[in-house]
C-alpha cells in the first residue's frame, strides 16, 4: 500500500491509465532581427487567444462544476496579463533573438523553477498555474497540443504527476472512477475541482511508491484517507469492494436527509436555503431538501446577452421562480449585484484601479435607475405569485437604503396606478458584507426588514484581502476574529431590532462553521445546492448549547488558527480534514 493525501472522499477500484509526464522539449531556436517583429506578434496572438480560451473554460466550468471553481481560471488570465512575465518572455526575444515559444518556454521554467523551491505549498500551486498557463500559450505558438484527458470505453483511474485545471474542465465524470496525482496540496487546483465533482481524488504519492504505476495495473484507491494499492489481491480487491459499497450507502443516506427536519439535538431550527443563479437550480435544491432560496443572484440573467433584459422578461423568470417555491417557502431575491469581477458588456464601466471599490452592485442601481425601476418592478409583479423578498446587495450608508427604497415607492405607485397586482408588504432586506454595514448595523436594522450576512465579501473588505487574487487567497480568512466580531456584532444588532438574520456566503455552507452561527442565534442559512445535505448532517448532530459554550472560548482566541482548530476538535470525528463527512 502506497499513502498519500486523501484529498476528495470516495473509493475507486480499477484499471490505471497513466498519462505520460510530459515535457516541452524545445531545441534553442534563433531568429533574424528582420523576423523578431512576426515573432512578437505571434507571442501577442498566442497571448490573446489563450485568454479568449480561458474565458470560455471558465464560463463552462461555471455552469457544469461552479462559480467559485470557476475563479481558479482567473489566477491563469492574471499571469498572461502580469507584465513581468511577459517582459521576461520579450527580453529574451529582444536580447537574445530566441523564438517566442522558446522564449516563453525559458520564462515558464524560470519562474516554475523558482517557486518549486520554496518549501510553501502556496508557492508550488503558484508554480503549478505557471506550468499550466505557460502550456497553454506554448500550445498555441506551436500549434499542437499532447495532454489530453484519454477517452475510452471502460471506465479507469486516472493517474498523473499533477493536472492541471484545464485537463480537469476535460474529464467526464462517467468516465473516469478516480484521480491519482503524485503532486498536490489538499487546497489545490486538483483538490478543489475533484471535491466539487465528486471525483475520489489521492495526491501527493511522489516518492513514496517503490516503482511507478504503469497503465494497465489495476488499483485501489481510497480519497478518505490517502491509501492507494497497486496490483493488490483478491481478499484486498473484496474488502474494498464492501468499503465502496458502505461508502455509497454512506452518500445515499446523505440524500435521505434531505427531508429530515433541520433540528438540533436541543430541539433548534435552522431553516436550510439555496443559493441560485437561474430557474435551472430550483430542482437540485428541492432534491436536497432546501426550504426556499435564501438569495438568488439576478445578475446571471444580466450577463451573456447585448441588451438588458426587459422587466417583462425579468418578470417571467421571477414569477416562476416564485411559483414553484410550494407552500411555506420562500424566495429572496437580490437586485443587480455587477461589477467588481461580474462585467456586463452593455454596461460601460469605467477604467477602475480598484473595481471591487468602485462602480458596483446598489451604487449601479442608484446611478442608472431606469435599469433600477424596471428590476424593481419586475420584483414586486412577481411578489403577487409566490412568497417573495426584496434584497439590495453592498448597502454601506442608511443613505443607499433610503434612496433604494424612496425608487421601490415610486415603482409601488407606479404598479398600482397601473392595474399590475403586487404584495404590498414585501419585506425588503440588505445584505451585510461591506464592514461600514456591519458597523451601523444598528442603525440600518431600523429601517429594514432582514439582514443577510454576505461572509465572501465581508472578509474580503473587512480583511481588505481581493477575494479573487490568488496571490493573497492564503490571507483570506474567514476565521479571522475579526470576522467573529463583526458577525456578532451584525447578529446582535438585528435581534436587538427584533429583525431575522440569515448568512448567505460559503460560511454559512461550511460545516466548520456552523457551531457560530448556532451561538448566534441564526435561524436561517443559505449556500450552495451541493453543500446543503453535508451541512445537514452537522446540523443533526450539534447541540447550539454546546456551540453558545464554544463561541465564548472562539472569541477569547487571539488568531485564526487557535479558531479553527477549536472548530476542528469541535467537529471531532464528524468531519475531515476536507470539510467533508468521513465514512
Ligand atoms: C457574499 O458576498 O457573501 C455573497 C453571498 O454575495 P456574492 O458572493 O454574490 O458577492
Ligand atoms: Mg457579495
Amino acid at each position: 500500500m502506497i499513502k498519500g493525501i486523501g484529498a476528495s472522499n470516495g473509493i475507486a477500484i480499477g484499471k490505471a491509465i497513466v498519462l505520460p509526464s510530459w515535457e516541452w522539449n524545445l531545441p534553442d531556436k534563433f531568429v533574424d532581427v528582420s523576423d523578431l517583429a512576426y515573432e512578437f506578434e505571434k507571442l501577442y496572438e498566442g497571448v490573446e487567444t489563450s485568454k479568449s480560451e480561458l474565458e470560455t473554460i471558465k464560463q463552462d466550468i461555471s455552469q457544469l462544476i461552479g462559480e467559485e471553481e470557476s475563479h481558479i481560471f482567473n489566477a491563469h488570465l492574471a499571469i498572461l496579463e502580469d507584465p513581468i512575465f511577459i517582459n521576461e518572455v520579450r527580453d529574451i526575444m529582444q536580447r537574445q533573438f530566441k523564438a517566442a515559444e522558446v522564449a516563453v518556454k525559458e520564462t515558464i521554467d524560470k519562474f516554475v523553477g523558482m517557486f518549486d523551491l520554496l518549501d510553501d505549498d502556496y508557492m508550488k500551486e503558484r508554480a503549478a498555474d505557471i506550468r499550466d498557463v505557460g502550456n497553454r500559450l506554448l500550445k498555441h505558438l506551436l500549434g499542437y497540443w499532447d495532454d489530453e484527458i484519454p477517452v475510452q470505453e471502460e471506465p479507469y483511474i486516472l493517474v498523473a504527476r499533477e493536472l492541471s485545471p484545464s485537463q480537469w474542465a476535460h474529464i467526464d465524470p462517467a468516465k473516469v472512477l478516480g484521480v491519482v496525482t503524485l503532486m498536490g496540496g489538499t487546497n489545490s487546483h486538483s483538490a478543489i475541482m475533484a471535491r466539487a465533482m465528486g471525483m475520489p481524488l489521492v495526491i501527493g504519492l511522489e516518492g513514496k511508491q517503490d516503482e511507478p504505476i504503469a497503465t494497465g495495473d489495476t488499483i485501489i484507491m481510497d480519497g478518505s484517507d490517502g491509501s492507494v494499492y497497486v496490483n493488490p489481491d483478491e481478499e484486498t480487491i473484496e474488502r474494498y469492494g464492501r468499503r465502496k459499497k458502505e461508502w455509497l450507502a454512506h452518500l445515499e443516506l446523505l440524500q435521505g436527509l434531505a427531508h429530515v427536519e433541520p433540528l438540533t439535538t436541543d430541539g433548534k431550527k435552522v431553516r436550510l436555503k439555496a443559493n441560485i443563479s437561474a430557474i435551472k437550480d430550483l430542482d437540485p435544491a428541492f432534491q436536497c431538501g432546501a426550504d426556499g432560496v435564501g438569495l438568488f443572484r439576478t445578475e446571471f440573467l444580466y450577463m451573456d446577452r447585448s441588451t438588458f433584459p426587459s422587466e417583462e422578461e425579468q418578470l417571467e423568470v421571477y414569477r416562476e421562480a416564485a411559483q414553484r417555491l410550494g407552500p411555506g417557502r420562500s424566495i429572496v431575491i437580490r437586485t443587480l449585484d455587477v461589477g467588481g469581477d461580474k462585467n456586463i458588456d452593455y454596461i460601460p464601466f469605467p477604467e477602475e484601479d480598484n473595481p471591487f471599490l468602485g462602480y458596483r452592485a446598489i451604487r449601479i442601481s442608484l446611478d442608472r435607475t431606469e435599469l433600477f425601476k424596471a428590476q424593481l418592478r419586475a420584483i414586486l409583479r412577481a411578489s403577487h405569485y409566490g412568497n417573495v423578498k426584496l434584497m439590495y446587495p453592498m448597502i454601506s450608508s442608511l443613505q443607499e437604503l433610503r434612496q433604494a427604497n424612496a425608487l421601490l415607492e415610486e415603482a409601488k405607485k407606479e404598479l398600482e396606478e397601473e392595474g399590475h397586482p403586487f404584495d404590498r408588504k414585501l419585506p425588503v432586506g440588505i445584505m451585510v458584507e461591506v464592514p461600514a454595514a456591519a458597523a451601523i448595523a444598528d442603525l440600518l436594522a431600523r429601517e429594514t426588514d432582514f439582514f443577510s450576512i454576505g461572509t465572501n465579501d465581508l472578509v474580503q473588505y473587512l480583511l481588505a484581502v481581493d477575494r479573487m487574487n490568488e496571490q493573497v487567497a492564503h490571507l483570506y480568512e474567514p476565521y479571522h476574529p475579526a470576522v467573529l466580531r463583526m458577525v456578532k456584532h451584525t447578529a446582535e444588532a438585528a435581534q436587538r431590532a427584533g429583525i431575522p438574520v440569515s448568512v448567505c456566503g460559503e460560511m454559512a455552507g461550511d460545516p466548520l462553521a456552523l457551531p457560530i452561527w448556532l451561538a448566534l442565534g441564526v435561524t436561517e442559512l443559505s449556500m450552495s445546492v451541493k453543500l446543503l445535505l453535508p451541512l445537514k448532517a452537522r446540523l443533526l448532530a450539534s447541540s447550539s448549547k454546546d456551540s453558545a459554550e464554544l463561541m465564548n472560548r472562539l472569541l477569547a482566541c487571539s488568531d485564526s488558527q487557535e479558531i479553527r482548530s477549536l472548530l476542528e476538535q469541535a467537529a471531532g470525528g464528524l468531519l475531515g480534514g476536507t470539510g467533508q463527512i468521513q465514512e
